[in-house]
């Protein structure tokens, strides 16, 4: 299956077994909104209790808070994204569809890379075990005359959208010759700025109502209450402050399926620190968090820093956490050093002041601030995308495995009678009120066995707990493993202690 196949099925999958649904889908839908079903939901909490417990528990000078959706709209003009917090947009005028004028070129560039990658293939094939990859990459003529390409409009398009240059960013599509993908042409309108907030009223009477805004980040809700946790926490600085929450982006263009979203959800940590130690703590962090990625077991190949060439207003050093999805290596979190901008311009617009007494220096100052963003949905594309595989059994059947790290699977165990007779569903009963209080589970008696672990194996159910006949004889269970198809025998008593060392988050936590 090419990438762009597994993509397609990935998607389909996920509706049939219940992870995701398309929003409003007997009104055929909304626009890159989607609903989590029954799956989705269970490991989208899993994803989340991961983070949350690797931040709050394991890190004792961070806290978790939630703040509100709706926030004082000033909060907006503080924080830059009444005035900044745009995308440049272009219109095909044949196709009339809208693009955002950076990705088009980010398309470009990526399709040099992939041709260069073409060429890598060639020389591996002509070169054999001689083959040296670096020394190719750096000689070829065709190699370098694209990386030369790619450095160059790279570096273009950084400064362009640092001096927001629309007539620049323009001037690069026409120069490189990118054109539309619908309708093939390169007839372009002009760049202009799209603001991403949504805004709504709030307020019963029209005419007296306030603007706000549906946040777009939940990092603001707390830099509004650092002083807040600050105090009544006693927090001493360093330390960091956790939240979970909704955002909302008026996003030109929607696509990949849950990896841009108009509402998402996002799991952000801002780690309030002294002036002058920000890029220690930057450095810590992106260790920090790739260390919980890569704890995961999807691949340390998987993952990659890109460091940003055009910087956020706010930040002085910026990297995201890459991650290979089918569509190639894409930003899944960032890290970013956010200076004192924030608590600086907070305090500016609120009046209120916002500082920080270091009883060792006896010092008053304005925290800066490193954070950790991590969109949840694109980290459930993540597992899910990497998890999907089809294999072809040695009987020359093929089965669909969702291969999730078994502590954010969404059920853990299924509990099958093998026929619905001879006391064996009760039995089972009397396993499912044993294991459920630990584990979701699954009761499972229609259909013959082989579907039942197919269904299981679909959703990525990493326990099959079978009862047949021997087990009212005996006191033990069949237990079959989804990735190995593997079959033990196990007595009903020794369950939940091997279910417990394969899935409990706290065996991921211990790796930390
Ligand atoms: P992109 O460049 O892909 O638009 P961004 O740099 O604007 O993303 P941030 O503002 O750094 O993203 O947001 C932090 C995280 O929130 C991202 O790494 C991503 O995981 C997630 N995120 C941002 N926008 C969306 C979206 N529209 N849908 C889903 N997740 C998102």
């Amino acid at each position: 299956m090419t990438q762009e196949e597994l993509f397609k099925v990935l998607v389909a999958h996920c509706k049939e077994y219940g992870f995701i649904f398309p929003s409003s889908e007997i009104y055929d839908g909304l626009g890159a909104v989607y609903d989590y079903g029954q799956m989705g939901s269970e490991l989208k909490n899993n994803i989340k209790n991961y983070w949350w417990a690797a931040m709050t528990r394991l890190n004792t000078n961070i806290v978790g808070i939630d703040s509100c959706i709706f926030m004082h709209p000033r909060i907006w003009e503080a924080s830059g994204h009444v005035g900044a917090f745009n995308d440049p947009l272009i219109d095909n005028k044949d196709s009339k569809k809208r693009y955002r004028a950076d990705v088009l070129i980010e398309d470009y560039i990526a399709k040099l890379e992939e041709k260069n990658n073409k060429e890598v293939e060639k020389g591996r094939r002509k070169f054999g075990e001689s083959f040296d990859e670096e020394k190719f990459r750096q000689t070829n003529p065709n190699c370098v005359r694209n990386n030369e390409k790619m450095e160059q409009v790279r570096k273009r398009m950084a400064d362009a959208l640092n001096a927001n240059d629309l007539k620049e960013l323009r001037q690069i599509i026409i120069d490189c010759e990118i054109s539309c993908p619908i309708s093939g042409t390169k007839n372009w309108t002009d760049v202009r700025q799209f603001n991403l907030m949504f805004a709504t009223q709030m307020g019963s009477v029209d005419g007296e109502a306030n603007t706000i805004y549906l946040r777009p980040e939940t990092a603001q809700g707390i830099f509004v209450n650092y002083l807040n946790v600050q105090k009544t926490g006693r927090m001493k600085i360093p330390f960091g402050i956790a939240q979970i929450g909704k955002a909302f982006r008026n996003e030109i263009v929607a696509r990949q399926f849950i990896f841009r979203m108009r509402e998402f959800e996002q799991m952000e940590m801002q780690f309030f620190i002294k002036p002058g130690t920000e890029l220690d703590w930057f450095a810590k962090w992106k260790e920090n968090r790739m260390a919980w990625h890569v704890n995961l077991g999807m691949g340390a190949e998987n993952y990659r820093f890109h460091d940003h060439d055009k910087l956020a207003h706010y930040a002085n050093a910026a990297t995201d956490i890459e991650f290979n999805f089918p569509f190639g290596f894409k930003e899944l979190e960032g890290i970013h050093s956010r200076t004192d901008f924030d608590l600086g311009n907070h305090q500016k617009f609120s009046g209120k002041k916002i500082q920080y007494f270091d009883p060792e220096s006896g010092e008053n100052y304005t925290p800066y601030v490193v954070e950790t963003s991590i969109g949840v949905d694109r980290m459930v594309l993540a597992v899910l995308s990497h998890a999907l595989r089809e294999e072809t059994l040695e009987n020359g059947e093929t089965r669909v495995v969702m291969a999730i790290p078994a502590p954010l699977a969404p059920v853990k165990v299924a509990v099958l009678p093998l026929v619905k007779k001879d006391g064996l569903p009760e039995v089972a009963q009397k396993i499912m009120n044993m294991l459920k209080f630990d584990f979701n589970c699954q009761y499972d008696e229609k259909d013959s066995i082989g579907k039942r672990y197919r269904r299981q194996d679909a959703i990525g159910t990493p326990f099959c707990v079978t009862i047949d006949h021997d087990t009212l004889e005996d006191g033990a269970v069949t237990v079959r493993y989804r990735d190995t198809m593997t079959q033990e025998r196990v007595k009903i008593e020794d369950l939940p202690a091997l279910i417990h060392k394969e899935v409990d988050l706290s065996v991921l936590l211990r790796n930390l």
